[in-house]
């Protein structure tokens, strides 16, 4: 609940000098918490002046659509308060030159009376003023007495209102372009979470877990009915079907589409919900031909999504196509149908080439047993290298190199078939790499690779395969940036390759040099409980880490004793 701001009493304030501060296009006007376009003289402007604004709290709007091709300022009041009739006046003032003004009014009675008193004022100025006033929401039933909420689709007025006055309209087409526009606009939306205001102790209503709000409004009111959860789907299928009827709109129909985040609601569930509207209109045989997803107009922190549909002319989409350059209007995709669902295919090149060696078959039989068995062992030691990487990482260790390992085994049958080591390696390499991931994942692979060029050298003798180890560990410490004493898996794979190697130029028999090579690795392993974190995950825990042996080290020391048991037996 707690806001990062320096006080609620000047966090508007506070915003608008933000805002002007970073954006060389934008300006304040003086003494009023109004944005304009940065250089705005009445005395020069020659378009119509497009005016917007309302309570603060629904960031980016209403000052993020300040721009050439959008809005020419809009009027901040504090959070889910209209503005003063004195501050839209100054915003006019500021702007608004013989072309007059537009004002783009979402429909409250705050804001309708605020912006109405204003445009009062200005007309008593000398200043022509029109008034658009939306009320996009069809969420509750029935004509009121005030009428239908102006919520998310406002945005889209603003860039048609914008676009016309840049496109030299006159002040009754501008205002004639976003009124038609607007009269067509349904939203509704779904909240999954109540909001807080800056400063408040409570959020402005309570969700028991698993239900939400249908029909929000976009100030922390609940909705008009209260529901259980639904999927994306769902949700979309019922925000769509319910605008869809609301506003008429006919099969056949072509639509604009802004599937808008109230704050909290993340791109990712925005964009899921976004695919499953245009499914739903689909199934309305209805043609969305643009939609944008993100949040454009939000109220504060609140959770949850809104679907807004207008039926649009080809004049209509050239204003909503036409550039502007603002804080926060992105201009959206063209849909075209038949194009949506492609996807591109990567040409399989078949495995790795090798570098001619394979053409002399190896036996892989040996090496083919001891990768079965390193594999079986990573399995088995799955839940114990969870636990461990739980303690100190973020616990999918054990879940990755398992998933790993049963690739590998799965694969056992390709592998045997593939004639020389080298090949073998790379393929682990590639497997390792593919199923994986995390840190050890791309690790793994280095060090198969690296093992991989080293065999292409030489007859797979002891000797070759403990310079192929010592080359892997190599690669990792080299791409890694690992060193021993850093606390990962460089602990134990390097005091094994370095023993090994000794061991067999000391002229030690292979089985001895292995078991030598083993006991390396489980001192290594060992002496990372003592060591402080350097690289990799546990390095954000400090002190915590210490008594704790480092997850991957001990991952090492479980396929290398897999290993070696399954060359020489136990010991
Ligand atoms: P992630 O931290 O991305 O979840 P994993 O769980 O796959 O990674 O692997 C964690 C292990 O990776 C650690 O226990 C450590 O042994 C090893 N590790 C982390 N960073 C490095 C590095 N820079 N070089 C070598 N090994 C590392
Ligand atoms: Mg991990």
């Amino acid at each position: 609940m707690h806001k990062i701001i320096n006080s609620p009493a000047s966090a508007v304030d506070d915003y608008v000098n933000a805002l002007a501060a970073r954006t060389p296009s934008l300006a304040r006007v003086a003494g009023w918490n109004v944005l304009a376009r940065a250089g705005s003289d009445p005395a020069q402007l020659r378009e119509v002046a497009v005016i917007s604004g309302g309570g603060s709290g629904h960031e980016p709007a209403h000052a993020g659509y300040v721009g050439e091709g959008m809005l020419h300022a809009a009027v901040l009041g504090e959070v889910f308060t209209s503005p003063s009739a004195d501050a839209v006046h100054a915003a006019i003032k500021a702007t608004a030159g013989r072309a007059g003004a537009l004002l783009v009014v979402k429909n409250y009675t705050g804001d309708k009376l605020n912006f109405g008193i204003a445009a009062e004022m200005a007309k008593a100025d000398g200043i022509p003023v029109e008034t658009v006033l939306v009320g996009d929401d069809v969420a509750l039933p029935g004509e009121t007495r005030v009428g239908p909420r102006g919520i998310a689709g406002t945005v889209l007025v603003h860039k048609i209102a914008g676009a016309a006055s840049a496109r030299g309209m006159n002040l009754a087409e501008t205002a004639e372009a976003a009124s038609a526009f607007a009269r067509k606009l349904g939203s509704m939306g779904v909240a999954t979470g109540p909001c807080t205001l800056p400063g408040a102790l409570r959020p402005s209503f309570d969700l028991p877990q698993g239900e939400i709000e249908w029909g929000l409004g976009i100030h922390g009111e609940p909705g008009r009915e209260r529901g259980s959860a639904h999927s994306a789907k769902g949700i979309a299928t019922r925000l769509v079907g319910h605008v869809v009827e609301q506003k008429a709109i006919p099969p056949g129909a072509a639509v604009v589409v802004l599937v808008n985040g109230l704050g909290a609601t993340t791109a990712l569930e925005l964009e899921i919900v976004g695919a499953e509207v245009q499914s739903a209109l689909n199934e309305h045989r209805i043609h969305p031909v643009r939609m944008w997803t993100g949040s454009y107009l939000t109220a504060l922190d609140m959770a949850g999504v809104s679907v807004s549909l207008a039926q649009v002319t080809d004049d209509e989409l050239e204003l909503l196509d036409a550039p502007a350059s603002t804080v926060a209007w992105r201009a959206a995709p063209r849909l075209d149908p038949g194009m949506s669902r492609t996807s591109l295919v990567i040409a399989d090149a078949g495995p790795d080439n090798d570098d001619g060696r394979n053409r002399r078959a190896e036996d892989l039989s040996v090496a083919i047993t001891a990768v079965t068995a390193a594999a079986e062992a990573v399995i088995a030691a799955e839940p114990a290298l969870t636990d461990l990487d739980r303690a100190i990482g973020d616990g999918d260790l054990g879940t990755n190199l398992a998933r790993g390992a049963q690739r590998i085994l799965a694969a056992v049958g390709t592998l045997s078939r593939l004639g020389s080591h080298q090949l073998l390696l790379r393929e682990l390499a590639a497997l390792l790499r593919r199923h994986v991931g995390g840190t050890s994942g791309p690790l793994y692979s280095l060090l198969a690779l690296g093992a991989a060029e080293e065999l292409a050298r030489a007859d797979p003798s002891p000797g070759t395969w403990a310079r192929a180890f010592a080359a892997g560990t190599s690669a990792v410490r080299r791409v890694g940036g690992a060193e021993v004493g850093d606390r990962t898996m460089v602990d134990a794979l390097a005091p094994a390759a370095e023993t090994l190697c000794e061991a067999l130029d000391d002229g030690r028999p292979a089985e001895a040099a292995v078991r030598l090579a083993l006991s390396a690795a489980e001192a290594g392993a060992r002496a990372t409980e003592q060591m402080h974190a350097g690289l990799g995950r546990s390095s954000y825990l400090g002190e915590r880490v210490a008594g704790h042996p480092d997850p991957g080290a001990v991952a090492v020391v479980v396929w290398l004793r897999a290993v070696a048991t399954c060359l020489y037996g136990d010991n």
